[in-house]
């Protein structure tokens, strides 16, 4: 997608949804014909439930907590329910949301017993005086709140059983299994101009000693702001965290002018110039929606009020 002219920005659609469900190295000829075709159905799922939530004056938040709760609830993703194991063979879940209008914002961290952990995210937002909750009080805190709970093994699957496996066998690093990146999230914005972001993931294959990405991390992997734009990241977590990557969209969107792209591709390449390899999904408030990843694919799609909608895998299918 080229940066949104002018003489389009008036015609700007009503509502757009963009989502994704990892980036990595995506190739045709490392994706079974099945995958393929169950990936593109769940995000197509997950853009009915966003944008079906948008087309009927919804907002932006519970758009982008609809959209992520499909993938989480998915097991071909890194998030909920097929969740990447911990090096002690565990699902630890992580998960944000926030909201551009008001900046509010709620995240967790080493969640085990919720089911949709983005939306204990949202509870922290909503429903208690802090932004970040982690381990055993943030499920603590998903009970009180009375949400849908989950036996661990629900997270399980002997997919990603394999891969920690696979990684302790080859004892290589924690980016090179698989280098999927399965993480999930969504960026929108609605009728009234409103942006929101929402991010969820089981972080990295083997992750030990409480390690947390950048997925949870407000203006890390997970930020939006109604005066600039609404971020979604996947990828090396360490190095989105490092560079600050959403906060730093926005902020460029905010202070230089660039469109979405334009500071998306910027920041983007600056990862790529530490060693990170990743993506993000973006939207700013005038729904000139787009993604930049430096990696060979991501799971994306994109939905819109002006009848725009795609789901994408490859890096050469825009
Ligand atoms: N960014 C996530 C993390 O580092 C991983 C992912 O995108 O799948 O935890």
């Amino acid at each position: 997608m080229s940066a949104t002219p002018a003489s389009a920005a008036a015609e700007a659609p009503k509502w757009t949804l963009v989502i994704h469900g990892g980036a990595g190295v995506l190739e045709r000829d490392r994706i079974t014909p099945q995958q393929d075709r169950e990936v593109r159905a769940a995000l197509a799922q997950a853009l009915d439930a966003g944008s079906g939530v948008l087309a009927s004056g919804g907002s932006s938040l519970d758009a982008v907590e609809a959209a992520v709760k499909v993938l989480e609830n998915d097991p071909n993703f890194n998030a909920g329910r097929g969740a990447v194991f911990t090096y002690e063979g565990k699902n630890e879940l992580d998960a944000a949301i926030m909201d551009g209008r008001t900046r509010a914002a709620g995240a967790v961290a080493r969640v085990t017993r919720t089911k949709n952990p983005v939306s204990l995210a949202r509870k922290v937002m909503e429903d208690s005086p802090h932004v970040f909750l982690s381990g055993e009080g943030a499920d603590q805190f998903s009970v009180e709140q009375h949400l849908e709970q989950a036996d661990p093994s629900w997270f399980a699957t002997p997919e990603r059983k394999r891969q920690l496996d696979e990684m302790k066998a080859k004892k290589v690093g924690w980016y090179d299994v698989d280098l999927k990146y399965g993480t999930v999230g969504a960026v929108a914005v609605d009728a009234k101009g409103h942006v929101a972001a929402a991010t969820s993931t089981g972080g990295l294959t083997g992750k030990r000693w409480g390690r947390i990405g950048d997925s949870p991390i407000i203006g890390a992997g997970t930020y939006a702001d109604d005066r600039a734009c609404a971020i979604s990241a996947t990828g090396a977590g360490e190095y989105f965290i490092r560079i600050g990557v959403a906060h730093e969209i926005c902020a460029r969107i905010r202070m230089t002018g660039e469109t979405p792209k334009q500071a998306a591709d910027a920041v983007i390449a600056e990862l790529g110039t530490l060693g990170g390899t990743g993506g993000v999904i973006v939207t700013g408030p005038g729904g000139n929606a787009d993604w930049s990843f430096n990696t060979p694919g991501m799971y994306r799609g994109k939905a819109t009020s002006d009848g725009t909608r795609k789901v994408a895998i490859y890096g050469d299918e825009d």
